[in-house]
């Protein structure tokens, strides 16, 4: 039987698409949802994109208007935040004082962005971004004349923002301590092309190269950064885009079992079966990395949204969408399906010169992701594949002419509606 009531703590893209889908799939029990952003659910990707760069308004932000929850009688507590889970009694107590019973807990409260442990880190000007108040500053600080902008960390937030900095005129260098760009998401292939663009746009990346500390002007404000190799940079502004860290407070102090994440079950359950964690903050067990693993992304929010309000209306299933993410940088759109991370072996189709190509990457001559630069159909029958576990092989790609996009239609049919991998693209 389904829970009186449902608790979802993170008023983020998880959170909200469990609420969601709680009531699509005919909740009728009480729903709450509480968010410490005084904004409400907004949508994350244009903050670095084109709300940042001022062609998306402040007013496409909002996930969903504030007429759904009234339509929707989810009640939602914007602004405020949960501070402690008594399990025994079943109940969450916020900061207001409120205290709110649960039949179901859906924890949903996303990542907070990691700061840079070098002197000069909290300087006026040194900013990071994962909310709209962080967006909205950012975008302020932007939009006046050309300034030396330094991006830390090549990672997709990293360089979104350079990109968006870069198209607004600024002088922009990005430092990174890597190797290469992107060095955990994409492949060397991919991740050179997109650095060639940033250089061809005029960005100076300065690769395998970290910072050591940060100086002021007389009024605190961040003027300076110094490399290890003890190179100076002018820096007006420094974005600091390092990677984030999973708000697992609420679950330890519920004494849930926490690692890099909240540590779930297939069915994204706690080891407490009436609490559940989803999104950027859930550590659960990936079918397609065969571990358990963090992803950050909106399909991940939105179909592990999906999959815990199936469990809590008791029709349970296991967690295995097949994950995908994209980016855009200028007029690269990257798009990416399935997990490259383990390739043994890469074959790549279309023309990388052109800046329309894709990687496939495989595994013990297993496909497990593709890589795509303005490509969309290629993603699009990548994501297909690998949700059918089609078979194709290194060898079959390296034929002449071939083309995903002429595989017989049988290998790259839609899945099945009974799957779980419908989430629709936001894009
Ligand atoms: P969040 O959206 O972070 O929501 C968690 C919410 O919980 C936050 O509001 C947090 O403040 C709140 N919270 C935490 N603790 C508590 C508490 N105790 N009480 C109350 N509230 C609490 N993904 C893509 O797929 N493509 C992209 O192009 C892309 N671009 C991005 C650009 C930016 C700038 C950022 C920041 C992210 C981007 N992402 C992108 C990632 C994507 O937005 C996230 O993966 C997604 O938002 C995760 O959703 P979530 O609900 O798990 O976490």
């Amino acid at each position: 039987m389904a829970p009186h009531s449902v608790v979802v703590v993170g008023a983020g893209q998880a959170g909200l698409e469990t609420a969601a889908a709680l009531r699509g799939r005919g909740y009728e029990g009480r729903i709450t949802l509480v968010g410490d952003e005084p904004s409400g659910p907004c949508d994350r990707p244009p903050l670095s994109k084109g709300y940042l760069a001022g062609t998306v308004p402040a007013a496409d932000i909002a996930l969903r208007p504030p007429s759904f929850y009234a339509a929707q009688d989810i009640e939602l507590l914007a602004g405020d935040r949960v501070t402690s889970v008594d399990r025994e009694r079943r109940t969450v107590l916020l900061e207001s004082g409120l205290r709110l019973p649960y039949g179901a807990l859906v924890l949903a409260t996303g990542c907070r962005p990691r700061t840079l442990p070098v002197p000069g880190a909290a300087l006026t000007g040194v900013l990071t971004l994962r909310g709209l108040a962080d967006a909205e500053d950012l975008r302020l600080r932007l939009s006046g004349p050309p300034r030396s902008v330094v991006v830390v960390g090549a990672g997709f937030i990293g360089l979104e923002v350079a990109a968006t900095a870069r198209g607004l005129g600024h002088e922009v260098t990005v430092v990174e301590a890597q190797p290469r760009a992107l060095a955990r998401a994409l492949t060397p292939q991919m991740s050179d092309r997109v650095v060639a663009e940033h250089r061809a746009q005029g960005v100076r990346v300065l690769l395998g190269r970290e910072v050591s500390a940060l100086y002021s002007d007389a009024e605190g404000r961040v003027q300076v950064m110094e490399l290890g190799d003890g190179e100076r940079i002018a820096a007006d502004l420094v974005v600091v885009g390092v990677g984030v860290l999973p708000n697992t407070g609420v679950a330890l102090g519920a004494d849930l079992v926490v690692g890099d994440g909240i540590v779930v079950d297939e069915r994204l359950r706690t080891e407490d079966p009436d609490i559940y964690a989803v999104g950027d903050a859930a550590r659960f067990p990936s079918p397609h990395a065969g571990r358990h693993i963090r992803l950050e992304s909106v399909q991940n929010a939105t179909d592990q949204a999906r999959c815990v309000a199936a469990g809590i209306c008791g029709e349970p299933y296991p967690y295995a969408a097949v994950p995908w993410f994209w980016s855009e940088q200028y007029a690269m759109r990257l798009q990416m399906a399935g997990l490259t991370a383990a390739h043994d072996e890469t074959v790549t189709v279309g023309d990388p010169d052109e800046g329309r190509f894709s990687v496939l990457c495989f595994r013990g001559g297993r496909l497990i992701g593709v890589e795509s630069m303005n490509r969309p159909a290629d993603h699009g029958i990548a994501r297909r594949l690998l949700t059918n576990g089609t078979q194709l092989t290194p060898a079959t790609a390296r034929e002449p002419g071939f083309d995903l996009k002429k595989l017989p239609r049988t290998q790259a049919a839609s899945p099945s509606r009974s799957t779980n991998t419908t989430t629709q693209e936001r894009q």
